[in-house]
């Protein structure tokens, strides 16, 4: 197994006490796998992505086990972890264009890389590297003596694809990697993204809202809510037969042909993350509730006969249709 978290737990402390930003996250992924993680925001996506990397402010990570390759990393040391970013997991950040900073030249920030990883190389072989890391993502060669605001938005999130495979890392975490672009340039971005992970061999964890886009892309789904994974589970059968409620509304939301482009919104907000509700943190927008449903939390089970790997943590997954 390439990455495997059991029960992860992320709180933050704030003014108006506690904040759960993430709870019980168990997930885990093969080699060279590809799962895409969906919520709206505020669903602990990005939590959870920032807490493998440890670049988290402030927050509080607890977990019974979190390994990448079989090495467990919550002892790991901070020396440890500087070293294991970027060489064995990686990070496409989230808006990639405020990621880069403005006044240094892209070939600087792209060396950084190396330099932190204390890997020299002479001026030519350095321009060799990072031209040959930046054909690899469809860029010329040149970009590397370009500024950010001499890019288009999709060159920068290349740019950022780019570094994120410099050491050739196992793993890449990408959080919503195309969100800010347009339609065809995202397609395009999200394609050259799986290309290199396939030729990296690296898995992959995509975080995003877009659950159209995600589909095409990755092989197993997770959907998380309020930050825990209410339903996880192979892409094709949560489109297919979706076991929990939310699941089923964000695919009824999606436009389709008949609805072209016309969302129909999910109605209801969010949780507070301060609060805990009691019981099913999704209870107070479902329209399947029942008493027990305010009563107990419901916990991940597997719901489909045919397929075991699919979960959902509700009290009447079997009456969802
Ligand atoms: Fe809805 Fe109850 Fe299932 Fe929660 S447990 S999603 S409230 S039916
Ligand atoms: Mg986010």
């Amino acid at each position: 197994m390439l990455l495997d978290i059991q029960n992860m737990s992320v709180r933050y402390g704030t003014p108006k006490g506690p904040a759960y930003a993430v709870n019980d996250l168990t997930i885990s992924l093969r080699e060279g796998g590809r799962l895409g993680l969906v919520g709206e925001s505020g669903s602990g996506k990005s939590t959870t992505i920032l807490a493998l990397m440890r670049l988290l402010r402030g927050g509080e990570v607890k977990a019974d086990g979190i390994t990448l390759s079989g090495r467990d990393l919550v002892s790991l040391g901070e020396g440890a972890y500087r070293s294991l970013r970027f060489a064995d997991m990686s990070m496409v950040p989230q808006g990639a264009m405020s990621s880069l900073n403005p006044v240094l030249r892209i070939s600087e920030q792209m060396g950084d890389i190396f330099d932190d990883h204390g890997i020299r190389h002479t001026r030519p072989e350095r321009r060799a590297v990072l031209g040959d890391l930046l054909q690899r993502v469809g860029l010329p060669a040149s970009v590397q003596d370009r500024y950010p605001h001499e890019l288009s938005g999709g060159m920068k999130q290349r740019v950022c694809i780019a570094m994120a495979i410099a050491l050739g890392p196992k793993l890449i975490l990408a959080d919503e990697p195309t969100s800010a672009l347009d339609v065809m340039v995202q397609k395009q971005v999200l394609a050259t993204l799986g290309r290199v992970q396939r030729e990296l061999g690296a898995g992959i964890v995509l975080i995003g809202h877009d659950m159209a886009l995600m589909a095409h892309f990755v092989e197993g789904l997770g959907v998380m809510y309020a930050g825990r994974l209410v339903e996880t589970g192979p892409v094709r059968r949560l489109f297919e037969a979706p076991r929990h409620p939310y699941t089923r509304m964000l695919i009824d939301s999606l436009p389709s042909f008949e609805r072209r482009g016309v969302f129909k919104g999910i109605p209801g907000v969010g949780p507070s993350l301060l609060s805990r509700v009691e019981g099913c943190p999704f209870h107070p927008r479902c329209s399947m509730a029942v008493d027990t449903c305010r009563q107990s939390l419901p916990q991940p089970r597997a719901v489909d006969p045919e397929e075991p790997a699919h979960l959902a943590a509700c009290h009447r997954a079997e009456e969802v249709r």
